[in-house]
């Protein structure tokens, strides 16, 4: 990525691809994404909460009231063997019956798994589910995990902060900690191919969320399978590691894309830290299914 376009957060103009909002762990609505985004100039912006489209309708008005440009996407929680994978899947038919059940087995799992964590939280932080389901801004519309666990530990007094949280009692290493049962990385490259989108490895180098990483052989298997891209902007990629990934982008084929995984006043990320160029964006467009919304 030589040219005067890239700097070291990707490129210097283009979209925002990873955004959460309250429909899974963000604390601002779809409105105020696009909202956000229109005065940061952004070229465009996707909307891609955990395990849901429920945030897509109220994106939609928003951009087409302002004008601006929007994809449709979710961020799916998935594993590969012992890997933690988080992977972004865009431009797909949200009704296609594999989606929606994917969907469906990993909301009610979640929901199961955040229970058990509650349950074993509340022995040392006496909090419940109540308080838990009180946190989420869209009730069962929303997608719910560790985040909301750590909201309504600050609300009891617990921790200043969700990120505190996270350095505490909610931290995968944590005696509380229960993983969230996932579909394979590998099956959701091709149920999102299935249904018409393009598959793309969230923060392929996040050592914060995973002691090891996919390897080179991992990443390969997937783009045999059809997966269209790596996360290769993103905050928690390292140096070398974007170097690693942009590598195997250029010999797989796969796109590119940038995002700062943006979640409202959920974690530091600023909107636009990171960015994909247009010229992916039309790609991810001219590959999907549905249309873009503008
Ligand atoms: P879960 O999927 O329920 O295990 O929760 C993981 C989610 O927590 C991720 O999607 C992140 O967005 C969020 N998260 C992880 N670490 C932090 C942190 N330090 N501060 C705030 N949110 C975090
Ligand atoms: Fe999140
Ligand atoms: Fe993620
Ligand atoms: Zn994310």
């Amino acid at each position: 990525m030589t040219s005067d376009k890239y700097n070291d957060c990707g490129p210097a103009l283009g979209w925002d691809l990873h955004c959460h909002t309250v429909f899974s762990d963000g604390t601002k609505t779809p409105a105020e994404l696009v909202d956000l985004a229109c005065a940061n100039g952004l070229h465009g912006v996707a909307i891609t909460d955990h395990d849901t489209t429920a945030g897509w309708a109220d994106a939609q008005k928003a951009a087409e009231s302002c004008g601006l440009p929007l994809l449709r996407g979710s961020e799916i929680t998935a594993q590969d063997h012992h890997v933690s994978v988080h992977m972004l899947a865009y431009q797909y038919d949200p009704e296609n019956e594999g989606i929606v059940d994917l969907f469906r087995s990993t909301r009610e799992a979640r929901v199961e798994r955040a229970k058990r964590m509650v349950s074993l939280l509340s022995k040392d932080f006496p909090i419940t589910w109540d308080d838990v389901m009180g946190q989420t801004k869209k009730g069962d519309e929303t997608t719910v995990g560790r985040p909301h666990m750590a909201d309504a530990l600050v609300t009891a007094g617990f921790y200043r902060t969700r990120s505190e949280a996270f350095a505490g009692a909610i931290s995968s290493s944590s005696k509380y900690y229960i993983p969230t049962p996932s579909p394979s990385a590998l099956q959701v490259v091709e149920v999102v191919e299935q249904a018409g989108g393009v598959s793309v490895v969230a923060h392929p180098a996040d050592y914060s969320r995973n002691r090891v990483l996919l390897s080179d052989e991992q990443i390969g298997r997937l783009a045999d399978a059809g997966l269209g891209g790596l996360e290769v902007w993103h905050r928690g990629n390292g140096t070398e590691d974007r170097e690693r990934l942009s590598g195997l982008a250029r010999k797989f084929g796969l796109l590119v894309t940038g995002g700062s995984d943006w979640h409202g006043d959920g974690k530091p990320n600023k909107l636009g830290e990171n960015l994909t160029a247009d010229d992916v964006v039309a790609q991810i467009v001219e590959r999907g299914t549905i249309g873009l919304v503008s």
